[in-house]
């Protein structure tokens, strides 16, 4: 079985800092590029918020350079998915779907999370197109537009109070007849004359002839009282949640009633030595690119630290 130093699972911002970082400091680093090689912001067009690209970059040109500089400093980027883990012993053991079975001395889990989407057809088809899962990143092009955010939780409370400074109208598109954010938040919406909350609506559909021009909507869905109708939006956002993909670490690994692995404090450090997540997996407040990088950045220095600690 092939041994590895540092082994790095993902290729987001944080799966390749790691491995700059790691190769720069000899460690061999490893790569394995998961589910989505690039990670997230390969989905995304234009990144404008990320320091260094005064103009802006997309998405898949940034991922693309911040993989070019891993290799640079040797890191072997393969593409697989990881599987399987055995973390109970050192060095620890994971097993990938092309049928690699490596040890690694120390292990960087950035493997992310996955936005949820409602599972519309028309969500895959206006994707880029006025569809996003990031109001952060993609708001700025809404800017006097009308927009519709999906959701009652923070995160979408928090994302059309942002929209709110952009746009110049805010649907609060929730499922429910309450909210299920925290009461600050609720207060922030509900007080926004930008934002008007469509309580116990579903969205059914997206139309539009070259991206988003407006929602097919259902109000009390299923009632006697159901009515459809539709709204006028340049842009759809979600905000329904996301989905750490942390679940082959579980068995090792503390994470959050959501599945986000906790570290110790402001470190990538997981309860199991050696083993460090960076990036979304374990972020729940941030999830952004250069936060995520930065954790990459952390985390290679702290398996560095480990492996001279430990003379391996
Ligand atoms: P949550 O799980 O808290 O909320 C998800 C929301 O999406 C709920 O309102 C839910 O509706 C709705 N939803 C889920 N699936 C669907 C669907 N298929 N159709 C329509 N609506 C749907 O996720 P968040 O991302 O908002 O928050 C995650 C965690 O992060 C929370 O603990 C939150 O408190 C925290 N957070 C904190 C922030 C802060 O403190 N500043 C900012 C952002 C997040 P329903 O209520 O009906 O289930």
């Amino acid at each position: 079985m092939e041994h590895i130093r540092c082994l790095i699972i993902g290729s987001g911002p944080a799966g390749y800092t790691a491995a700059i970082y790691a190769g720069r400091a000899n460690l061999n680093p490893v790569v394995y590029e998961g589910i989505q090689p690039g990670g997230q912001l390969t989905t995304t067009t234009e990144v404008e918020n990320f320091p260094g690209y005064p103009e802006g970059i997309t998405g898949p040109e940034l991922m693309d350079d911040l993989r070019k500089q891993a290799e640079r400093f040797g890191a072997d980027i393969r593409s697989a998915i990881a599987i399987k883990t055995d973390l109970s012993k050192r060095p620890y053991t994971v097993t990938f779907d092309n049928g690699d079975e490596v040890t690694a001395d120390t292990l960087i889990i950035a493997t992310g999370a996955t936005a949820k989407y409602l599972g519309l057809e028309d969500e895959k088809k206006y994707a880029g197109m006025g569809v996003s899962a990031c109001a952060t990143c993609d708001g700025f092009f809404y800017r006097k537009k009308v927009v519709a955010v999906v959701g009652g939780g923070d995160t979408a409370c928090e994302e059309a109070t942002y929209l709110a400074g952009l746009a110049s109208k805010v649907y609060l598109i929730v499922r429910k007849p309450y909210l299920r954010a925290s009461k600050i938040m609720q207060e922030r919406v509900l007080n926004n004359p930008k934002i008007e909350v469509l309580f116990e609506h579903n969205t059914v559909g997206l139309f539009g002839e070259n991206g988003v021009e407006g929602a097919h909507l259902v109000k009390r869905l299923g009632e006697a009282d159901e009515t459809r109708y539709d709204i006028a939006i340049d842009g759809f956002f979600l905000a329904i949640g996301h989905k750490p993909n942390s679940d082959i670490f579980k068995p090792w690994i503390q994470t959050d009633e959501v599945g986000y692995i906790q570290t110790e404090g402001a470190t990538p450090r997981t309860g199991v030595p050696g083993v460090f997540a960076a990036g979304d997996v374990a972020d729940p407040h941030y999830r952004q690119a250069i936060t995520a990088a930065g954790s990459g950045c952390k985390a290679a220095i702290e398996a560095e630290r480990y492996l001279t600690e430990n003379n391996l």
